[in-house]
């Protein structure tokens, strides 16, 4: 079975012509119901007889994407065996200790020892995962430059910037909207920093999904008939440090976190999705 990590895998392989023949208006919108279990790949008549042989395992069963996640977490756990945990931990600004990797995820730490296997304090999301594994795999551990860039400017970022908008900006924006203590909840529960001035937002602060891959998150609220707006910037090296994959999957995982936050202070999941 060929693997599937998140929907934009899936939005590569297809005609990205916008025909609309499968029911959805994109190509976009169509490979996030594939991933999400909602629609079968075959449902686009585009495609060849043999990228829907090879992948038609990957679509329309919610099962079957855990099952590719997890298959994608155990393959990242066997390449760990074959890695020098303490070289790594100088590279991706860790620490290495009684042969484990420490490293800092929005403040707390995470550690991974030789057979891949995590610990932490707190529970371990696959959203986390995936990306702390690469992380440490393939991350060439350049320190941040301070220059910021959307996720659409990053390496493979242009084709996949609706759907990233769509899983991490949009949402986070309706989580803001409606619960605009976020931003303190931010700076105290994640160690999020204050932007420099010249960045400032209504509200704008930086958080450490990882030592080298700050994530700035940008607020603007409604004002004068103008709707608010949220923007997430990286830094220019973050696609040196994670994969393109590793980079949506953090932005998505980040705006749930959010909206699990706000439920937890009271405010209902549907407020979020109206
Ligand atoms: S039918 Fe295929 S090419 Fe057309 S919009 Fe749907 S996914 Fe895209």
């Amino acid at each position: 079975m060929t693997q599937i990590k998140n929907a934009m895998e899936i939005f590569q392989l297809l005609d990205k012509s916008n025909c609309g023949e499968c029911g959805d208006k994109t190509c976009l919108a169509f490979a996030a119901s594939v991933f999400k279990g909602q629609k079968s790949i075959d449902e686009c008549p585009k495609l060849d007889r043999e990228i829907i042989e090879r992948y038609s395992d990957c679509s329309g069963n919610h099962n079957i994407v855990d099952q590719n996640r997890d298959e994608h977490l155990k393959m990242l756990k066997d390449q760990i065996a074959g890695l020098d945990l303490a070289a790594q931990a100088k590279k991706t600004g860790g620490r290495f200790l009684d042969g484990k990797l420490t490293i800092k995820i929005l403040g707390k730490s995470f550690s991974v020892d030789q057979e891949g296997n995590i610990y932490t304090d707190i529970h371990v999301n696959p959203w986390v995962a995936i990306p702390f594994l690469n992380y440490i795999i393939d991350g060439e551990g350049l320190s941040p430059t301070g220059n910021w860039v959307s996720f659409r400017d990053l390496k493979d970022g242009k084709e996949g910037y609706p759907l990233f908008r769509k899983r991490c900006e949009e949402p986070m924006k309706r989580v803001a909207d409606i619960y605009t203590p976020l931003f303190d909840d931010m700076v105290h529960l994640f160690n999020a920093k204050q932007v420099d001035e010249e960045f400032e937002s209504d509200i704008s602060v930086i958080l450490y999904p990882f030592p080298k891959v700050p994530v700035m998150v940008c607020y603007w609220m409604p004002e004068d008939g103008l709707a608010s707006s949220l923007n997430v910037y990286f830094d220019e090296t973050a696609d040196k440090n994670l994969d393109n994959g590793a980079i949506f999957t953090l932005g998505a995982g980040l705006a749930q976190m959010f909206e699990k936050l706000a439920v937890r202070h009271g405010y209902s999941e549907a407020e979020f999705h109206n």
